[in-house]
């Protein structure tokens, strides 16, 4: 409709007034989502008046459907709440190589039909395994996550609001493009880490994220006004969902935008492709609107590339990063058993794994057909190396609002730019920004003699920075060295023996939104695992040794059933695989030294000197 056009493009006040009528018509929507529920018997906001009952629901569907269902705790509020979860799957208490797929609502707790959606969607899926295709292929071939209601501290009581019980946006919460004021720091909130924890054990491949209202179907990003890297893919999967609706695509910052949010936080650190959908209170709520978009929508976890990652000599599945040419933002192998998938539209492709201590490898011609899966595995040699794995965090140093245009917003890096080895892309941070990088689990940086991580500026731009480094991703992070250009790093400088994050913030001042804002960051290498040199070998060496390894080959073996043999046991830590522990982080052995902290003490610490951000009235009543 022709609505959201003007949404789209009207000044923020008439946007807030229509907010306004519609968050007052709550009474209005209760009725009409009671009345779409008993012609599908679905459950309501009204049939499920608190937490406890949506968790009882989904206690319900375990025991309903105990083969493919799975109820647990994804974690627990600030009141202390229970956040409910529920896994469905095939062998739903074993994890296996399969795509996995995360569906969530009620972020913000004012937003009752969110959740209703997210247990319509359970409702299909389960009722229908067996009998509408769909559901059963999804079942068959993926993990989903489903967790209805993320702010039950805000969806309980006699006035539902917004944010949690601290009083913080936690769809502002999430450590990707960050902004300080909200929350004290990146995933300050049990609620936001309580999704993080879950996605980082998880691996997500695809997302959907329920608000209200709108009538948009919202894609990334959301902080920056260009298309994600992906733009056909990302543009496609808009329109399947769209398609069957009389929804808009919008991509965020078109809409209006936003930082600190679940689909930037996905794409930008994990690769996982979160949309936002903004349900309407239209007469049409639910599955006669939203059931052929779901439908259409989540089968695209089941298409493109996908394989196992593992060392070469012991067969062990690595923690592995997965790039694709034509470029787009790379996804990471699931560390419990080295699958990755990668949704691809159909077409030609180039396939590169690279793994810290060992040799990359690309496969070429590795061909996607329409509706499956085209495996290819890699056993990589070790081969010294060591660079950053994954963006942890990424952090602005002021709110980007309706006053900065596409055209005022210049710089197009992107925080995955700084990954890997030096090779001429990087990223140019925020003037008073930060960026935190894993430098993997299995491989941090470890206190040797001399420069133990060396900070590489890929055009030697002026900018000062500062370098921390902690064990954990919350910190504490401890400041090791300060300079311009190169910067060595020695975590004896901060009295650490070991860390596997490490935190750059940009000290120089200056507008963020430039071409070239701030500090350009190629690489990060940790020289404490690769011998001796610790002489910056900046050489572009873009080994695109193609093939050469990897068996693979492209054997598209039809039917959508991805997952090869269920999971290869390994590890037997059966049911609950999914639920929070983020573990791993080696022990934090700071031996107490007095150390320079950041202020805030987490990867996602305030960064000095930035501007404190009030999301203002907007923010408070608009959907997402
Ligand atoms: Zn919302």
């Amino acid at each position: 409709m022709n609505r959201s056009v003007e949404y789209c493009h009207g000044g923020r006040a008439s946007r807030v007034a229509a907010a306004l009528a519609l968050a007052c018509a709550a009474a209005i929507f209760t009725t009409q989502a009671a009345a779409k529920t008993d012609e599908r018997g679905l459950p309501s906001c009204s049939t499920f008046a608190s937490n406890d009952e949506i968790g009882a629901a989904l206690a319900g569907y375990e025991s309903t459907y105990a083969e493919i269902a799975d109820a647990f705790t994804v974690g627990t509020s600030v009141e202390g709440r229970a956040i409910h979860g529920l896994k469905i799957s095939t062998d739903v208490d074993v994890e296996s190589e399969e795509p996995e797929i995360r569906i969530i609502g009620a972020i913000h707790g004012n937003e009752c039909l969110a959740a209703d959606m997210v247990l319509a969607i359970a409702e299909w899926l389960l009722d229908g395994y067996g009998d509408d295709p769909v559901a059963s292929d999804l079942i068959d071939g993926a993990e989903l996550v489903l967790v209805p209601l993320v702010n039950p501290d805000g969806y309980t009581g006699t006035a539902a609001t917004r944010k949690n019980a601290n009083g913080v946006d936690l769809n502002r919460n999430f450590g990707f493009a960050w902004v300080e004021g909200d929350g004290d720091e990146p995933f300050s909130e049990p609620e936001s880490r309580a999704i993080r924890d879950l996605s980082q054990a998880a691996s997500f491949t695809l997302g959907l994220t329920y608000h209200t209202i709108e009538n948009y179907v919202n894609g990334p990003w959301n902080y920056r006004p260009e298309h994600p890297r992906d733009d056909a893919l990302v543009d496609a999967m808009g329109e399947a969902y769209a398609g069957f609706s009389t929804y808009d695509v919008v991509f965020g910052w078109d809409w209006y935008p936003i930082t600190g949010d679940v689909n930037d936080w996905s794409l930008g650190t994990a690769g996982t492709f979160d949309w936002t959908i903004e349900l309407t209170s239209d007469t049409n709520l639910y599955w006669d609107v939203h059931g052929e978009g779901v439908a259409a929508f989540l089968p695209f976890a089941l298409q493109g590339v996908a394989g196992i990652v593992t060392d070469a000599e012991t067969d062990a599945p690595l923690e592995a990063r997965i790039r694709i040419a034509p470029e787009g933002e790379p996804v990471f192998t699931d560390p419990d058993l080295g699958d990755y998938h990668r949704i691809l539209l159909p077409g030609t492709y180039e396939v590169t794994a690279e793994a810290n201590g060992h040799a990359s490898a690309t496969t070429t011609s590795v061909v996607v057909e329409e509706g499956l899966v085209t495996f290819v595995d890699f056993a990589l040699a070790p081969e010294d190396g060591s660079y950053a794995l994954r963006v942890n965090r990424m952090e602005m140093p002021e709110v980007i609002d309706e006053g900065y245009s596409a055209s005022s917003y210049l710089n197009d890096t992107v925080a995955s730019d700084a990954l890997g080895e030096p090779d001429g892309a990087f990223y140019s941070m925020s003037p008073e920004g930060a960026i935190c990088l894993d430098m993997g689990p299995t491989t941090p940086v470890v206190d040797v003699a001399g420069d133990d991580v060396e900070v590489l500026s890929g055009t030697g731009s002026g900018d000062t920075i500062a370098v921390y480094a902690a064990a954990g991703e919350d910190g504490p992070f401890v400041l090791l060295a300060e300079g311009s250009g190169d910067v060595g790093a020695d975590l004896a400088d901060g009295a650490l023996a070991e860390a596997r994050f490490v935190r750059i913030e940009d000290t120089t001042s200056g507008p963020f939104n430039d071409d070239e804002a701030g500090y350009d960051l190629d690489a990060i290498e940790n020289t404490s695992l690769s011998g001796s040199d610790t002489d910056t070998d900046t050489d572009t060496d873009t080994d695109t040794d193609s093939d050469s390894d990897t068996d693979s080959d492209s054997d598209t073996d039809s039917d959508s059933d991805t997952d090869s043999d269920s999971d290869s046991d390994s590890d037997s830590d059966s049911d609950s695989d999914v639920d929070a522990d983020t573990d791993t982080d080696t022990a934090t052995e700071t031996d107490g030294a007095a150390v320079a902290m950041t202020p805030g003490g987490g990867c996602g610490c305030a960064v000095a000197g930035s501007t404190s951000s009030s999301n203002g009235l907007l923010a408070l009543l608009l959907g997402r």
